[in-house]
């Protein structure tokens, strides 16, 4: 049986969706065996390799330059993208910030906050620039298959990398699809 693999990413979002891909718990290993492996993800610190992966797996909403790179870079390198969590399928809760300047943003946390005292906003050549507006996934790349939820459902993440493994198309529907 020829090898799936799966690399993950995390971009603007709270590490949830990553916990509920562990929360498929033997359903991962049944997954394992039916021939899903690893090639990357936050939790190993393994690298994307330059290519041959079969799955993306993308968590979180794009709001800095670096971010947007590495889903660039994703979709370089992964045959399929699969967005997971309302982060980064609708953009999320990091999407509140939407309203405001990035100045005002950078000024409020770094000058203003009330508990900050005598800072200033961090510069540095390798210090991520936010965007202006933080987006969904696929206003920056094409997405292949969304599983919704903040976070989505262990069982809508199974299903979804079981028919992928499977060579068929992932549909969720009823209690599998949820927004909340
Ligand atoms: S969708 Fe929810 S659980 Fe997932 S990264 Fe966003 S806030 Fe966290």
């Amino acid at each position: 049986m020829k090898k799936k693999t799966v690399a993950t990413i995390w971009c603007e979002g709270c590490s949830g969706c990553h916990m509920s891909f562990l929360d498929m718990d033997e359903k991962l290993l049944d997954l394992i065996k039916k021939g899903m492996t690893f090639s990357a993800s936050p939790l190993t610190d393994l690298k994307i390799p330059p290519h041959g992966t079969d799955i993306g797996i993308i968590e979180g909403s794009v709001a800095t330059d670096t971010q947007e790179e590495e889903v660039k870079m994703m979709r370089e390198r992964c045959k399929i993208i699969v967005a997971i969590g309302n982060c980064a399928v609708f953009g999320g809760i990091p999407t509140m910030r939407n309203k405001y300047k990035v100045s005002e943003i950078l000024s409020r946390a770094y000058e203003n906050a009330e508990t900050n005292y005598n800072s200033h906003i961090p510069s540095a050549e390798d210090i991520s620039k936010l965007l202006e507006k933080v987006k969904p996934v696929d206003k920056v790349i094409k997405v292949d298959y969304y599983i919704p939820g903040c976070p989505p459902k262990p069982e809508a993440i199974y299903e979804t990398l079981l028919k992928i493994i499977e060579g068929e198309k992932p549909e969720l529907k009823g209690k599998l699809l949820s927004y909340d």
